[in-house]
């Protein structure tokens, strides 16, 4: 057995894309628990004129403050599923949606499952992601290991380009659990992490998507269904006797 294990914090204002220079300084009232010296060099970088940071987006919450309403938790496993949903959604293998609107679609997913205090989410790295967790599912579902492999391969260069520069590292290590038997732990240090280890110890098992006819949210079932819970079924009864009662 293997645990993946991923600590996020989930604000309930949600989050924001906007450009580094504006917003270096919620970057760091984000991340109270960085040393101010690293928070000065983030800053500095971001306030940098290179030309590489200029036209990026990233993320932070809109309400960036440490006493802010935020829940702390495990990421919760399948998260990955959540995720290529995205993908799907922005047509990211295919015809993607303008940037803008694939940006409102990443907002969502970080609305609903947050990411860890003070992580920075670069939009054009996040883009990129959206399509290496597409084209990992399509060769896993054609069962063309190939493939799949030849993917883990260019992320893990790409992951290790990254962490010569920010030397980030994972942890993994032994637990025993409740049932007495020894499991490893995979601790990330990354949304991004997590997400591909979350995949590819996953079962695979990928439950439809459905837009709730009466909250228009998505929500994921087995076969086909119209509203997302017995709520909005009701509500949405409601509406129709409403409306029939108006017609009379
Ligand atoms: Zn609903």
């Amino acid at each position: 057995m293997t645990k993946i294990v991923y600590n996020t914090e989930v604000r309930k204002s949600g989050y924001e894309w906007g450009k580094p220079e504006d917003l270096a300084d919620k970057l760091i009232e984000w991340d109270p628990e960085i040393s101010k010296y690293k928070a000065k060099a983030r800053a500095g970088i971001y306030k940098s004129p290179k030309k590489e940071y200029k036209n990026n987006f990233v993320l932070v919450p809109a309400d960036p403050s440490p006493t802010a309403q935020m829940i702390i938790k495990p990421m919760e496993k399948d998260t990955w599923i959540s995720f290529y949903r995205v993908a799907e959604k922005t047509n990211i293998g295919t015809k993607p949606l303008p940037d803008d609107e694939i940006r409102a679609e990443l907002q969502k997913f970080f609305k609903q499952h947050g990411i860890a205090n003070g992580e920075i989410a670069d939009f054009s790295i996040w883009k990129d992601h959206l399509l290496t967790m597409n084209d990992l599912f399509l060769a896993r579902d054609e069962g063309n290991m190939e493939e799949l492999y030849r993917l883990l391969q260019s992320t893990e260069q790409r992951r290790f380009n990254f962490l010569s520069e920010f030397s980030l590292l994972l942890n993994a290590n032994f637990s025993l659990n409740s049932e007495k038997r020894i499991e490893m732990v995979i601790e990330c240090t990354n949304l991004w992490d997590f997400i591909l280890y979350d995949f590819m110890f996953s079962k695979g098992v990928l439950e439809r998507w459905f837009t709730c006819k009466h909250c228009e949210e998505d929500f994921q079932w087995d076969r086909k269904k119209d509203y997302c819970s017995p709520k909005c079924k009701r509500r949405a009864a409601y509406e129709r006797q409403q409306v029939k009662g108006r017609d009379k």
